[in-house]
């Protein structure tokens, strides 16, 4: 038995701390010593350097000595109070004013000199304060910074700052350092020590700057550590199947109703090459909707097949895995045997594909979900592609891949136009290709925000080009939080449209609480033409390709992020006639405006979503259950993409010379990784 781990005990174990406020700071995160350690401030209040009340400012956040000059007098009016007093020193005296702290009339004594801090207030010659924090007057000088930390019902700062005083007490000396010596030497950082000591109570600020670089450095040095010796592992452990080129994928090749373009040629040609190793491959296609990342897909599954091994490509929703069906039986034409598996096939048919895929009878299958289950079973699996992988999470990703000896193949392609640095965050044990150009001839999108006052003239639009012949999506919101309200909404759209404006015209509704059978039907009769006007959710956000359709009309754009909107965007513009797409804005204003007007702007889903990761940052803008990470809990990748940049040349050196971190002045790696990210890890060695 070791001895326990002081980090992991409870938070109750300190001073002052049980029952409900144990909870509070569980809520925060921080239900254990080590927790609270990694509770980091939000910001800081300046207490160090108290101004005489006569050069106090209007507005401003500061910090005096002063008496308390009157006996504090405490007033009720039914459940608030109100504890008034003045403060005075030599060049002058301040109105203080403390909301439902009764307590306090007691605590501040007439004549005793206290530190206080808080926003002024100036009204002529008058000084006025609400709420001040105020401690014991120091000797001289003031009392540093303070760290002001996140807060929920039943905590306070005072509260928070003694139990991480507290805490640093206990176990601070006993922080383990997980960077080796000599990273930590080469970049300059600061001891773990110092640096949890220093961010939680700093002497002056340029000690938060230190410890805060060093410990923005751990954590992205872990969590890169972390994905890099999965990855050597997983390289180490298992081979894949060699699946070498074959003249039958080329002849495909050309086959194809379009010459592809150099990037789809060149991003074919290095998942070629990696397939044809027996090397797990594990690479990630990156490229904005629309660059036909499709066939790229469908070409790697016939090199497989003609290998004489099976593939499998993975889908978000049903109604993508029915179109990709669709595209590799259009593209790959008759020979490979494909089947369909999503949670619409019939039992009877399931069984088949089931069968057939245990016996090899069945080359490919493109489905959902439902291609994990279990009851699935490969003959011989070579290549599990999975597209549009950010809906899936790291999890599902891996699940495909793990099975007993060798290993297959592994493609995920995406959409989201995720800037390379954070790429390499989200993905850092996948290589990447990018698939950086389109295909010839598309005409640019024209994107208008557009208000209520617009509807006639948008409707009017809207009917000629249905009678034209061309085809509207329009996208209702539809989010977890208020799905019946939105669901309601989008029936409403769905009800006006097919019978007040468009009673003459053929208009369908597809969400995403429609039985499987029911969304294919609508799809395929929009796909077919006959329906002209689509409303639907966001269920046709992502993959679906219908070139016909040219107009989209986006309700309550605000609604979306910029990233997601350009992912919607992304359904028409996919031929080479005009295509219209409207965001309904109606009150929007200032920022809310600008942002959907980058859209307008651009077409460059990089752009749109540097744009969109700067104004709502990056967990906003994946979606913090989509990515399957955790959390950070100081780094902010932003702001701190430069020491990201720096993690990566470190490790790059690091893991030359010791590709397993099992050198001994490296072996505190390995200890931290376990400790963060648990299972993953064992404690077994790699
Ligand atoms: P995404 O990358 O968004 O998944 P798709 O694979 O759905 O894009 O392709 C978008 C459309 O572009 C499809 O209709 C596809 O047939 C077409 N396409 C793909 N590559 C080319 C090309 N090289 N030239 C012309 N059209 C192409
Ligand atoms: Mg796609």
């Amino acid at each position: 038995m070791s001895a326990p781990d002081p980090f992991a005990l409870p938070v109750s174990a300190l001073r002052g701390i049980a029952g409900r406020r144990a909870e509070a700071f569980a809520r925060l995160g921080a239900d254990s010593l080590g927790g609270l350690l990694t509770l980091f401030p939000r910001t800081y209040e300046d207490w160090s350097d108290p101004k005489a009340i006569g050069d106090l400012l209007d507005g401003e956040d500061a910090a005096f000595v002063a008496e308390v000059a009157r006996d504090p007098t405490l007033r009720r009016t039914g459940r608030t109070s109100l504890v008034r007093t003045v403060l005075r020193d030599p060049t002058g005296a301040v109105a203080a004013v403390w909301f439902n702290q009764p307590y306090l009339q007691g605590k501040l004594k007439k004549g005793e000199r206290y530190l206080f801090r808080g926003r002024i207030k100036r009204r002529d010659l008058a000084f006025e304060i609400a709420n001040p924090s105020f401690e014991a007057a120091p000797e001289e000088g003031g009392a540093g910074l303070k760290a002001v930390y996140p807060l929920t019902q039943g905590l306070t700062q005072g509260i928070v700052r003694a139990a991480v005083h507290e805490t640093l007490g206990r176990v601070g000396a006993f922080v383990p350092e997980p960077i080796p010596v000599p990273v930590r030497m080469e970049h300059r950082l600061a001891a773990a020590e110092y640096a949890y000591r220093s961010i939680h109570e700093p002497a002056a600020r340029e000690e938060v700057d230190l410890a805060r670089r060093r410990l923005v450095f751990e954590e992205l040095f872990l969590m890169q550590a972390g994905l890099r010796l999965l990855r050597t592992r997983s390289s180490r452990l298992h081979a894949a199947p060699a699946l070498p080129r074959a003249e039958a994928v080329d002849r495909a090749a050309a086959r194809l109703p379009f010459a592809l373009t150099d990037a789809q040629r060149r991003v074919h040609a290095e998942i070629a090459a990696d397939l044809a190793r027996d090397v797990p491959m594990n690479r990630l296609v990156q490229g904005d909707v629309g660059c036909g990342k499709t066939v790229l897909a469908a070409l790697a599954m016939l090199q497989a097949r003609e290998a004489g091994f099976q593939s499998a490509l993975m889908a978000p929703t049903a109604i993508l895995a029915e179109q990709h069906h669709a595209t590799l039986e259009r593209l790959l034409g008759p020979g490979p045997r494909i089947a369909l598996l999503t949670s619409a096939t019939p039992p009877s048919r399931r069984k088949g594909i089931l069968a057939g895929l245990e016996d090899g009878a069945i080359d490919m299958v493109v489905g959902t979900h439902a291609l994990l289950e279990t009851a699935v079973r490969f003959r011989a699996l070579g290549l599990a592609v999975t597209d549009e992988q950010h809906r899936f999470g790291v999890r599902q990703r891996t699940a495909l891949a793990t099975g007993e000896g060798r290993v297959p193949h592994v493609l995920v392609m995406s959409a989201t136009p995720i800037p390379r640095t954070l790429a390499l965050i989200l993905y850092g044990d996948l290589d990447i290709s990018l698939v950086d150009g389109m295909p010839a001839g598309r005409i640019p999108i024209e994107t208008y925000t557009a208000k209520e006052a617009d509807r006639p003239r948008i409707h009017a639009f809207l009917r000629r080009e249905a009678e034209q012949g061309r085809q509207v999506y329009v996208v209702c919101p539809m989010v977890e939080e208020s799905e019946e309200r939105d669901l309601a909404s989008a029936q409403e759209t769905y009800r006006r449209l097919s019978q007040e404006v468009f009673p003459d015209l053929p208009v369908a509704l597809v969400h995403g609480r429609m039985k499987a059978k029911e969304k294919t039907d609508a799809m395929a009769s929009f796909r077919s033409g006959t329906t002209r006007i689509l409303v639907a959710t966001t269920v046709i956000e992502v993959g679906v390709d219908h070139p016909e359709a040219t107009v989209m009309v986006v309700e309550d754009a605000v609604r979306f992020g910029l990233a997601q909107l350009h992912q919607l965007r992304g359904r028409i513009g996919r031929g080479d006639k005009r295509s219209v797409c409207i965001l309904m804005a109606e009150g929007a204003e200032g920022d809310a405006l600008e942002r959907l007007r980058t859209l307008c702007r651009t077409q460059d889903g990089f752009q749109v979503a540097e744009k969109d990761l700067e104004l709502r940052g990056p967990g906003q803008f994946f979606g913090t259950r989509q990515h399957g990470l955790p959390e950070f809990r100081i780094a902010d990748l932003y702001r701190d993409l430069p020491v990201l940049k720096e993690v990566q040349g470190a490790l790059d050196r690091l893991l030359a010379r010791d590709p397993l971190l099992a050198a001994p002045e490296n072996r505190v790696v390995l200890p931290a990784l376990r400790s963060r990210f648990g299972s993953l890890f064992p404690n077994v060695g790699i």
